[in-house]
């Protein structure tokens, strides 16, 4: 039977993210149910899940009181549509939470479905923000190398990956600058000038654009897809000074860094950056509906609720009654814990130091992190910094050893990935690390390190 399943899906389902032919031949591993932070594919085999799914089961996958509040939500209104002044009730609830749980400047919400679609939005609401102050020129998007903003043409455009660069017609008003990636770009300079640095091709880029032409700056607090990419206390400070100096709005992509990553709310906070756009997806639901969205500060909403008029922008599922009561009881159980502050405190301390200690590990070229997500970088010399193998593969190796150890873990280039659920405590992230630790002997010995 599960024989069959996977010959359908290879014949049948084509995966995002994934190459088509090697996945046709190969097949891989399907999942069939979740406990708490473990996952279970559908030969029996557990493994802990140290990326909470795809960064978004911050609580793991045991909350009943988010399924019952999906499962009450859709038998009594499974649909209906916010559009033409139409609305619904935990869509209004949800949006006052988000309010109540963000800066005082945030008292607007855009619901959408996912990440991408919210940076769509967020450049539609930039693009009208200044059109209706007749400023239409300034259309110019800066984005980071390196930059995963999600994958519709907008999302893809504004992402600085060079590989889905290549499969994408993007957008040509959205440009690039360098990313705060102090070990693969600057290992050789002091880690503060660098960030000062690289923050300072924002103003280049300003000059060269022409400030009048620029609209927006987007990153993520801390770069997650990229390689969970901590910038050095330098950069921020400078790109919020640049975009108040320059006239240039600042966006937040907190798809990854929001609802308790980075050990604040949200990544602004522990940066100390003031977004006026501020992207949500992924844990606003814990990843048990899809959802996401934008929260709009009074700066857009005074321009655009004076100006009046209609916002030609809209999903048919924006503030969906079942993905919005997910949002609602996920903020519940958010707020009525001390979930964010225990990982912050006493679990996130843990798992840097812990994975810190594998710095030591012959392979081990850095290990960055910040509240509960982390990087360790893969080297063949710890002096040169070479890579452990061509392309990815030393990584690729490390993570299929470390999923047969039952660790779920991610590959990003020559980097380990890890963003376990904020509800682990600190044995369940010793038995992380040591899967890890094992993974990397394993990999070490197949290189002849
Ligand atoms: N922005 C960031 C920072 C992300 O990490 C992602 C997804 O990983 C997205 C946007 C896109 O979100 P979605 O996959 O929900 O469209």
């Amino acid at each position: 039977n599960n024989g069959n399943l996977q010959r359908l899906d290879q014949s049948h389902h084509l995966h995002p993210f994934t190459d088509f032919r090697d996945y046709a031949q190969h097949g891989g591993r399907i999942f069939s149910r979740a406990e708490h932070i473990y996952i279970y594919d559908s030969n029996g085999h557990k493994m802990l899940d140290g990326m909470s799914g795809l960064w978004c089961c911050n609580l793991g996958y045991s909350q009943q009181s988010i399924v019952d509040a999906v499962t009450e939500q859709m038998q009594q209104l499974p649909y209906y549509n916010n559009f033409f002044q139409c609305s619904n009730q935990p869509a209004i609830e949800l949006a006052k939470a988000l309010v109540d749980v963000t800066e005082d400047r945030f008292n607007h919400v855009f619901f959408t479905n996912s990440g991408s679609e919210a940076n769509d939005t967020n450049l539609r609401l930039v693009s009208r923000y200044y059109q209706l102050q007749g400023r239409p020129e300034k259309k110019h998007i800066i984005s980071r190398k390196n930059a995963y903003h999600g994958s519709t043409i907008a999302a893809a455009s504004l992402g600085g990956m060079s590989g889905m660069h290549e499969q994408t017609n993007g957008l040509d008003y959205i440009h690039h600058i360098e990313q705060p990636h102090w070990f693969e770009v600057g290992p050789d300079e002091d880690p503060d000038a660098f960030g000062l640095r690289v923050a300072r091709q924002l103003e280049d880029k300003i000059d060269e654009l022409g400030e009048s032409n620029v609209a927006a700056f987007i990153a993520e607090p801390v770069q997650g897809a990229g390689g969970v990419i901590i910038p050095p206390d330098s950069y921020w400070p400078e790109v919020q000074r640049i975009c108040d100096e320059r006239d240039i709005l600042l966006i937040a992509d907190e798809v990854i860094c929001g609802f308790g990553r980075t050990g604040q709310w949200f990544g602004s906070q522990t940066y100390g950056i003031k977004p006026d756009l501020m992207t949500f997806a992924k844990a606003v639901t814990n990843g048990y509906q899809p959802l996401g969205g934008v929260m709009v500060s009074d700066k857009i909403t005074d321009v655009l609720l004076n100006h009046g008029g209609e916002f030609s922008h809209g999903l048919t599922y924006s503030g969906h009654p079942a993905a919005t009561a997910a949002g609602l009881a996920t903020l519940k159980i958010l707020r009525e814990s001390n979930i964010i502050a225990n990982a912050a405190d006493n679990v996130a301390p843990h798992f840097q130091a812990r994975l810190k200690e594998l710095e030591a590990h012959p392979i081990v070229g850095q290990v960055r992190g910040r509240g509960m997500f982390a990087a360790v970088e893969l080297v063949s010399d710890k002096t040169s910094r070479e890579k452990l193998a061509p392309e990815s593969a030393g990584a690729v190796f490390c993570r299929n050893t470390a999923n047969n150890l039952g660790l779920m873990v991610r590959q990003t280039g020559n980097a380990m990935i890890m963003a376990p659920p904020l509800i682990c405590n600190t044995g369940e992230i010793d038995a992380l690390v040591d899967m890890l630790s094992q993974a990397l002997d394993a990999t070490a010995k197949h290189y002849g390190i």
